[in-house]
C-alpha cells in the first residue's frame, strides 16, 4: 500500500507511526506535559500509556493556533482537501492493525471488533471526503440568488469511549473538509487511540488543522467555555450535552451533540423467531451493550412471545464473554469502573424490584480482574421501571410486549430519548408504516445500527440537536450566506 501526498506534499511510508508514546499535538508539534496520567485496561486492570495532561497554557496554544490556521485552511482549494483527507485515510488504512490493537487493549472490545471499527472509520472518511458543498444557486431575470456555505472556524470535538476511532474520525472528516480547523478532545478513558489519530493526520494537513489534546475531567468545560471555538461538535451522554449546550451558550457557540439513545425493536409475530432473536441479541449486546444505537427496550408481539423470550436467551447463552484479545468474544468488558458501578446498580434492582431474569442475572462475568458482564434479559418488567426508562450502556435489556401495532407505536415513542428504533418484519409494507410513526433520528426495517455516511446522523427529543454526517453534516459546519446580486447598475 502507499500513501499518497497530502496538501503538505510529503511522501509517506509504511510503518507510519512510532507507538512507544502518545503525546498531544499542538501545531503540527508532538508535546507532552509535566503532568501525565494513565487509562486502564478493562480486561486486565492494568495501567495504559502514560498520556499528557493538557495545562490551560497548551490550551491557549492550541486554540490560537487553530484560529492563525483556520483563515488559511479556508483557503485551501476543496479539491486539495478531499487529497490530504484521502491521503489520512490511506496512512490509516496502513496503520489499522495498530489502531485495532490499542482499540482493545484500551476500549475492551474484541479484536474482530476493534478492526471494523478502525474499517468505518476509514470508509466514514473517504465518504465524507467525497461529499460536495455546492452553492445553490437561482438565476432570474434582474439578479442572481446564491447560497454557500463558509466555514465556520475554529470547532472542537469532544468524544466518548464507547468508539474513540470512528467517532473522532466522524468529527474530523467533516471538519476538515468545511475548512475548519478542529481539536479533538478524546475521553480520558480511551486517550491512546485518539492522540495517534491525529499524530498520523500530521504529514497531510498544515500545523494547526488537525489537533489534539489529552487531559483530566476539566478540559471538556475549559474548551467549550474558551471564546476561539465557533462551535463544538459533541458526543457523549444527554447529561454532559446539556451542560456543553449550556457552556457554550455564553459566545453563542454553534453545537451539535449526539447524545444518548433507549432504542426499542420492535417484533411482528409474522418474523422467522429463531433468526430474528439471534439479531435482535447481537444488536442488544455488540459492544457489551456499550453503544448508543444498541437495542435497549425489545417489544414483541404477545402471540409469539414466549418462543420469541426463549430464542433470544438461547442465542445470548452463544455469546461468548472475555478479554477482547481471545477468539470467538462477543462481549468484552465494560469499559471503565465507573461504568461498570454504574451498570451493576441495576442488577441490584432485580432484587428489590423482583424482575424476573431470563437469562444472565448475576451481574457477573468470568473470573478475572476485568469488568465483566454476562448478558442478562429481563422478562417483562414494569413500564416505568429503570431498566425501561433509562440507558443502561451494559449487557442488560428488558424484554416487553404489545398487543397490536398501535400499541407497539406508542410504547415505543413513550421515552425522552429518540435516537434509533427499528421494526423487524416480514410485512415489509407494515413495517413501513410503524417505522413512519417513530420518533426517532434513524429508523430501520429489518435491521439496525447500520449507518451510512453520505447521510445526516442524529437525535430526537433528548438525543440530540442537529446531525453529523453527511451534506447536513458538512453544512453544520459552516456558516449559510445568501448572496442577492443584482445585475443593473447601482
Ligand atoms: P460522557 O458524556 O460522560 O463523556 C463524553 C465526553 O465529554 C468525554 O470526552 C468527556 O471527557 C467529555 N466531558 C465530560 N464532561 C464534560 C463537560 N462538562 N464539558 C465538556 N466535555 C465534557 O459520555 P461517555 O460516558 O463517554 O459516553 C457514553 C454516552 O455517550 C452514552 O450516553 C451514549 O449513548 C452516548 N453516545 C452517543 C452517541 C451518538 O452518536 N448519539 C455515540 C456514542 C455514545
Amino acid at each position: 500500500m502507499t500513501v499518497s501526498n497530502g496538501v503538505n506534499g510529503h511522501k509517506n511510508t509504511a510503518g507510519l507511526l512510532n507507538w512507544s508514546y502518545f503525546k498531544n499535538v499542538v501545531n503540527g508539534e508532538l508535546e507532552t506535559t509535566t503532568n501525565t496520567r494513565h487509562s486502564i485496561n478493562p480486561a486486565t486492570g492494568e495501567p495504559g500509556p502514560e498520556v499528557p495532561v493538557a495545562t490551560l497554557d497548551d490550551v491557549e496554544r492550541t486554540l490560537n493556533a487553530a484560529k492563525a490556521a483556520s483563515e488559511k485552511w479556508s483557503e485551501v482549494p476543496y479539491s486539495e482537501r478531499q487529497n490530504a483527507m484521502l491521503a489520512y485515510a490511506d496512512a490509516l488504512e496502513v496503520e489499522k492493525e495498530n489502531f485495532s490493537q490499542i482499540l482493545t487493549q484500551e476500549q475492551g472490545k474484541p479484536l474482530v471488533f476493534a478492526r471494523l471499527e478502525v474499517d468505518l472509520a476509514i470508509h466514514w472518511m473517504r465518504t465524507i471526503a467525497k461529499l460536495e458543498l455546492p452553492e445553490e444557486r437561482v438565476v432570474e431575470d434582474d439578479k442572481e440568488i446564491i447560497v454557500r456555505f463558509t466555514p465556520l472556524g475554529v470547532t472542537v470535538g469532544i468524544v466518548p469511549w464507547n468508539y474513540p476511532i470512528l467517532l473522532a474520525a466522524g468529527k474530523i472528516a467533516p471538519s476538515v473538509m468545511a475548512g475548519c480547523p478542529i481539536v479533538v478532545k478524546p475521553s480520558p478513558f480511551t486517550p491512546a487511540g485518539d492522540l495517534k489519530l491525529v499524530e498520523l493526520a500530521q504529514p497531510f494537513f498544515p500545523p494547526g488543522v488537525v489537533q489534539v489534546l489529552s487531559g483530566d475531567d476539566s478540559l471538556g468545560p475549559i474548551l467549550t467555555e474558551h471564546p476561539i471555538p465557533a462551535k463544538i461538535s459533541f458526543t457523549g451522554s444527554t447529561f454532559t450535552g446539556k451542560k456543553v449546550m449550556e457552556s457554550a451558550s455564553k459566545t453563542l457557540k454553534r453545537v451539535t451533540l449526539e447524545l444518548g439513545g433507549n432504542d426499542p425493536a420492535i417484533v411482528t409475530d409474522d418474523v422467522d423467531i429463531a433468526a430474528v432473536a439471534a439479531k435482535v441479541a447481537g444488536l442488544a449486546f455488540l459492544n457489551s451493550g456499550q453503544i448508543c444505537l444498541a437495542l435497549k427496550r425489545i417489544f414483541v408481539q404477545e402471540s409469539i412471545a414466549d418462543k420469541f423470550l426463549e430464542a433470544m436467551v438461547e442465542a445470548t447463552k452463544t455469546l461468548k464473554v472475555g478479554p477482547g484479545t481471545e477468539p470467538d468474544v462477543y462481549l468484552g468488558p465494560i469499559q471503565n469502573q465507573m461504568q461498570f458501578e454504574k451498570v451493576k446498580t441495576l442488577f441490584a434492582d432485580i432484587q428489590t424490584e423482583k424482575w424476573k431474569v431470563a437469562v444472565g442475572g448475576s451481574g457477573k462475568g468470568p473470573e478475572g480482574k476485568g469488568y465483566f458482564i454476562t448478558p442478562t434479559i429481563i422478562d417483562r418488567p414494569q413500564l416505568d421501571s429503570r431498566i425501561v426508562k433509562d440507558e443502561p450502556f451494559g449487557p442488560i435489556v428488558p424484554f416487553l410486549t404489545f398487543k397490536d401495532d398501535e400499541e407497539a407505536i406508542r410504547l415505543a415513542n413513550d421515552t425522552q430519548m429518540g435516537l434509533g428504533a427499528s421494526v423487524w418484519s416480514n410485512d415489509v409494507e407494515r413495517a413501513n408504516r410503524i417505522a413512519r410513526k417513530l420518533h426517532a433520528g434513524n429508523v430501520w426495517v429489518n435491521t439496525h445500527f447500520e449507518l451510512d455516511p453520505r447521510f445526516p446522523f442524529g437525535g430526537h427529543k433528548e438525543s440530540g440537536i442537529g446531525t453529523e454526517w453527511g451534506v447536513d453534516g458538512l453544512k453544520s459546519f459552516c456558516n449559510s450566506q445568501t448572496l442577492y446580486l443584482k445585475k443593473v447598475p447601482a
